[in-house]
């Protein structure tokens, strides 16, 4: 009993994030969207061919257009380096997913950042972590004809791969650009990670990508033990 309890758990966890990622796929197709983003691209990197916009592309958003939001906020007012305590409000898969209220322990003032699905909402607020920062960077890269989806590796983070000469290409504008283009083990290899399932997203399904991300494939199988899941999560993704 226990452990159907623990596999609902651990399917749930997967699950609850379906309808945000097929939402967030279906602005992709969404020709306004698309026209809006396109926008903030500077004019001077439209002017290279489309071979070379992906790594200036990447360059600029990392270093010029967006910026990170860290894990643990300091207080504004007390300045110093008093770490603020964190509530999260859950909202919705379709415009704010959450909202992170940041306190100050000594002088109660807040800090929020609001977690928004919308991609026109983190193009207007240019900041977030790796979900708001490959959100927006594939609807860029989309509205320049470089069909982009979302991948999630369901430990913590989060990237995009680009369709290139009709292969799926390892795409993380968070990363240092000399890394930031198809590294697919670059996780695995600095990061120590752990994967189960890596799934990548579109608006019509959901793909396995984990092999092209490990190089213990065996391990991860193991990991998955006798139940692999990818079928379930399939069904369950084209009901959400
Ligand atoms: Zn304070």
């Amino acid at each position: 009993m226990i452990m159907l309890i623990n596999n609902l758990n651990q399917l749930s966890s997967y699950t609850n994030t379906f309808t945000f990622y097929k939402r967030t796929s279906e602005q992709y197709n969404d020709q306004a969207i698309l026209d809006s983003v396109k926008q903030l691209v500077p004019e001077n990197i439209l002017k290279f061919s489309p071979n070379d916009r992906l790594k200036l592309l990447l360059n600029w958003f990392k270093n010029d257009f967006m910026k990170w939001m860290p894990k643990e906020l300091h207080c504004k007012i007390c300045d110093d380096n008093r770490s603020m305590s964190v509530q999260i409000i859950e909202g919705d898969s379709t415009t704010l997913r959450k909202n992170e209220i940041h306190t100050c322990d000594k002088c109660g003032s807040k800090q929020i950042f609001p977690r928004y699905a919308k991609i026109l909402k983190i193009a207007e607020t240019k900041i977030g972590r790796c979900s708001e920062w490959s959100i927006l960077f594939g609807a860029i890269l989309n509205s320049l004809s470089i069909q982009t989806r979302l991948v999630h590796d369901y430990l913590d983070h989060c990237w995009n791969e680009s369709l290139i000469n009709k292969s799926w290409i390892h795409v993380d504008s968070t990363l240092d650009n000399s890394v930031s283009f198809n590294n697919p083990y670059y996780y695995e290899q600095n990061w120590g990670k752990k994967y189960e399932y890596v799934l990548a997203f579109s608006a019509n399904g959901i793909e396995d990508v984990t092999k092209d991300y490990t190089e213990q494939w065996q391990m991860v199988q193991k990991r998955r033990g006798k139940k692999d899941k990818v079928e379930v999560f399939k069904r369950i993704y084209l009901r959400a």
